[in-house]
């Protein structure tokens, strides 16, 4: 009878040991994962992270057809890929619409109403499947992938100058540097010169342009801007056509005065977006950026913060977007204002 207690109390204690090393090791390994995710946090200073779902607020779909200047709307993949136009036609039109309503609570604020034009067809918005020449290792592994594919598309007629492409790659494009490290790209426009001209023939203010999203996986998403690609797409979508629209001159009283590659700035009286910022062009164009702390926060976003670099509708008398290419400006002809 004793020996049978010693034996149990015995399988006791060893059972309550192995529980407690297993304890022990899963918080350890806890701790490793959030310390390891810190980490990565620290050395990406500049990308976004996301812990507010995005609804975006709401707009009425400005639709246009041909005749008139408007986004148009491509997924596009390489002749070797699969064809994944099914599920990302409704992800596209829902990314654009949750980007349109970023626009439009926008211009709420003075009593207006903005949308941004796109293309449709039976009045729903039009996305269309572009099946590109080559293969998918071509353009994955070019060094300039956003480039091969302009020139892919331009030669499939996705040229028009009344028009400016909103391009889901079903891929990846390679080579993107964060850091000094090559990451794979997960959003990029076309570039042009400076023009801060308040006038209708603004270069910014014709087509062609491109505004393209690659295909990243999630996990890699959810590692470097801490949401899913679904929060982020709408995002993603109104800051590179933002870019592609003119946003933001160099000359805005709160542009990115570093050196950068890119040739449209980024602004800087807000943080970067989601690092304790809500412009959703606020962002370092190079080390040792210095940010304002205006619009700080992580939710709702804005597109201009305090309206002063880049879109305000009603902006005041002489001030510099009365007197510069302003994105919110009735010469726009990318976007329909209306009143509210
Ligand atoms: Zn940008």
């Amino acid at each position: 009878m004793i020996l049978v207690k010693k034996n149990l109390i015995k399988r006791i204690i060893i059972i309550t040991v192995v529980i407690n090393v297993v304890i022990f090791l899963a918080i350890s390994a806890k701790i490793t994962f959030e310390k390891t995710k810190e980490e990565f946090a620290k050395r990406m200073p500049s990308i976004p992270s996301f812990s507010m779902p995005l609804s975006g607020g709401s707009s009425k779909t400005a639709c246009s057809d041909t005749s008139d200047y408007h986004a148009k709307i491509l997924y596009a993949r390489a002749k070797d890929a699969t064809s994944g136009f099914g599920e990302m036609s409704t992800k596209l039109r829902g990314w654009f619409k949750s980007a349109d309503g970023i626009l439009n609570e926008e211009a709420k604020k003075f009593n207006m109403s903005a949308s941004l034009k796109v293309f449709c067809e039976n009045g729903e918005i039009s996305i269309t499947e572009v099946i590109l020449p080559n293969t998918e290792k071509f353009y994955s592994s070019s060094s300039d992938t956003r480039g091969v594919l302009v020139a892919a598309l331009t030669t499939l007629g996705y040229n028009k100058k009344n028009e400016k492409y909103i391009v889901y790659y079903d891929g990846s494009a390679l080579g993107c540097k964060i850091n000094g490290v090559d990451q794979p790209c997960v959003s990029q426009q076309t570039e042009k010169g400076p023009d801060d001209r308040l006038i209708e023939g603004n270069v910014y203010n014709l087509g062609p342009d491109y505004a393209f999203l690659y295909k990243v996986d999630d996990v890699t998403v959810q590692q470097y801007f801490g949401a899913s690609y679904d929060m982020l797409a709408p995002v993603l979508i109104l800051h590179e056509y933002a870019h592609t629209m003119g946003a933001v001159q160099s000359s805005a009283p709160h542009s990115t005065k570093k050196e950068s590659q890119s040739k449209q700035k980024h602004c800087n009286d807000s943080p970067t977006l989601g690092k304790g910022g809500t412009d959703i062009m606020c962002k370092s164009d190079g080390e040792g950026e210095v940010f304002g702390n205006a619009c700080s926060g992580m939710y709702p976003f804005v597109f201009d913060c305090n309206n002063d670099d880049y879109f305000n509708p009603k902006p005041e008398p002489g001030s510099y977007l009365a007197t510069h290419w302003n994105l919110g400006s009735e010469l726009n002809h990318f976007i329909q204002f209306g009143e509210k």
